[in-house]
């Protein structure tokens, strides 16, 4: 009899226990995020998607020997003459081979930075051609891509910006903290 109370008793208590638990966790703040209608924002340093600047671009080429896969290509401007121009005629990286680890970022020499990475994060792709993201001038900083079948450059499809220009890329150039 007094082994069977101790049982009850025992099993009460841990009732009593989990009820404590439900009830702490009712009333504190809820700290889920109701995406996608609510969204936050990464750290400063989070590598988001490459953002590119065609305007200030010189065509120096650091980024694509600096990048590891190989995935930057540019081409310079000429002249009427044939000589080449210290500007872009265009830019293209191959996100698809991407690998996020800015090291073209930390190449281009110039401040802010012409490439760099920004705080978003929502990057889908419908298809291998939307990987490859390509800039020229008057193109957004987000770039386009190349519709084979429109045979166009159109605005990336898939994805939804969340912030285009980081709070760390102002005219003070990157912040590392
Ligand atoms: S983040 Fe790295 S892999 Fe991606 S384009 Fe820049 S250098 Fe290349
Ligand atoms: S993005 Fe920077 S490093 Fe790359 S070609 Fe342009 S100026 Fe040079």
């Amino acid at each position: 009899m007094i082994s069977y109370l101790g049982r009850v008793a025992g099993d009460a208590w841990a009732v009593c226990k989990g009820l404590w638990v439900t009830l702490k966790t009712l009333v504190k703040p809820s700290i889920t995020v109701q995406y996608p209608t609510e969204k936050l924002t990464p750290e400063p340093m989070f590598r988001g998607v490459l953002l590119y600047d065609v305007e200030r671009c010189t065509a120096c080429g650091l980024c694509v020997k600096a990048c590891p896969s190989a995935c930057i290509s540019v081409q310079a401007q000429v002249n009427e003459a044939g000589k080449r121009v210290p500007k872009a005629a265009w830019y293209a990286i191959d996100l698809g081979r991407c690998n996020w680890c800015r090291m073209c970022e930390e190449s281009c020499p110039f401040k802010p930075k012409v490439v760099w990475h920004s705080v978003d994060y929502e990057l889908c792709f419908f298809s291998r051609e939307e990987m490859v993201r390509c800039w020229k001038p008057g193109f957004p900083l987000l770039g386009k891509v190349h519709d084979v079948r429109k045979d166009a450059f159109v605005d990336p499809p898939a994805q939804i910006v969340i912030q285009e220009v980081p709070a760390r890329h102002d005219e003070k150039g990157p912040r590392w903290d």
